[in-house]
């Protein structure tokens, strides 16, 4: 199955997604984890990511597309793949109808997790991450808090606040999902592939929402 997980920045599309690849066993393709990764590395493509990270814009299409082809080509997605965060535009969700053409593949699914935006900026401002890249788990200070202020409840590594978590960079981030993300939703219903569901509610029942909606 390859499936697209769309929603506004906070939506908890990537906490589903994580849920779903372990359900799944398939991988999960994140393009902000994958910037992130390599901004740790030091990278030249991270360096440059960032700028844009840290404005809450987004990577110029040709970057993030380079970066998604390359991806794609790996030998691992025979049974199929989660897209999070991957397309944020028009430009690129055709690249990659033009990359599964080649690959005489098809997206089976596009999945709409649906968020009010004044419920995105209270859920981000309180997110915070695992500093860990191979667990990357999410919590927040009030609706999902950890059991040790600060600590991981799955791994133990140290918590942090993404640099874009923050008011101004959340603000900005949500224009640039409603002016530039959000089109893909008309695009994928238009192509009959846009399964919506209400992401507002505990994270276990949105997950039993995605999973009907998927089979
Ligand atoms: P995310 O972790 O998905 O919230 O992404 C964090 C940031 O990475 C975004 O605010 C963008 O600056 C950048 N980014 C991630 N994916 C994309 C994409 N598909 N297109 C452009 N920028 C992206």
């Amino acid at each position: 199955m390859r499936i697209i997980l769309l929603g506004g920045p906070g939506s908890g599309k990537g906490t589903q997604a994580k849920m779903l690849v372990e359900k799944l066993a398939i991988p999960q393709i994140s393009t902000g984890d994958i910037f992130r990764a390599a901004l740790k590395e030091g990278t030249p493509m991270g360096t440059k990511a960032k700028t844009y990270m840290d404005k809450g814009e987004l990577v110029p299409d040709d970057v993030v597309i380079g970066v998604v082809e390359e991806r794609l080509s790996k030998p691992d997605l025979d049974k199929g793949y989660m897209l999070d965060g991957f397309p944020r535009t028009l430009a690129q969700a055709k690249a990659l109808d033009g990359i599964l053409e080649t690959q005489g593949k098809s997206i089976s699914h596009a999945v709409l997790v649906d968020v009010p935006d004044e419920e995105l900026v209270k859920r981000l401002s309180g997110r915070r991450t695992c500093r860990s890249s191979a667990c990357g788990a999410m919590f927040h200070i009030m609706f999902n808090a950890p059991k040790k202020d600060g600590i991981c409840d799955v791994c133990g590594s140290e918590l942090y606040q993404r640099d874009d978590d923050n008011e101004t960079t959340i603000r900005e981030r949500l224009g640039v999902y409603n002016n530039q993300t959000s089109p893909l939703v008309e695009y994928y219903a238009a192509k009959g592939l846009l399964r919506k569901v209400q992401g507002v509610g505990p994270i276990e029942e949105i997950f039993s929402r995605i999973e009907k909606a998927i089979n």
